[in-house]
């Protein structure tokens, strides 16, 4: 079994999709074993996309995940990463996500696209740390 990171960002939250969204990821047959609703400060959302910091969306980006509450959750099951991803979708909402996933179903833009996942067990050790520090293992 495996667990991974799952953040529905201040869009999903706006929208009042987080219902839907956890409804998903347990039809999908994933526990969830952490779920907070969550106000992102700065310090965190550098933490969290510290691997974008050159990008020239990086800026834009902290500004989103920090407008307004998400919810941050730790799921678990057989290939949990990997299972999360494909319930979210490809990053670009139109060009990648296909309908049926969640930012196919939802989204519009690239940065605004409704879910976070971790994109290997390692990033989500990493950021479920982050996020959960008080989580047992
Ligand atoms: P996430 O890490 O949030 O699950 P991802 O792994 O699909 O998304 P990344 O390439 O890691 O995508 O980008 C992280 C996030 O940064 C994206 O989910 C999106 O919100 C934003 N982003 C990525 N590319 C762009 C871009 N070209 N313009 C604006 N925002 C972007």
């Amino acid at each position: 079994t495996e667990r991974t990171l799952v953040l529905i960002k201040p869009d999903g939250v706006r929208r009042g999709l987080i219902g839907d969204i956890i409804k998903r990821i347990e039809d999908k047959g994933l526990s969830l074993v952490a779920l907070e609703l969550k106000t992102v400060t700065t310090e965190l959302a550098e933490g969290h996309y510290a691997e974008h910091a050159d990008k020239p969306f990086f800026g834009s980006l902290l500004e989103f995940i920090t407008s307004g509450p998400v919810v941050a959750a730790v799921i678990e099951g057989p290939r949990a990463v990997a299972a999360w991803r494909q319930l979210a979708g490809g990053t670009d909402p139109v060009a990648k996500a296909v309908p049926g996933t969640i930012r196919g179903d939802y989204g519009l833009e690239t940065q605004e696209n409704l879910v976070h996942g971790s994109d290997s067990p390692e990033s989500a050790a990493r950021e479920i740390a982050l996020w959960f520090p008080g989580l047992d293992r």
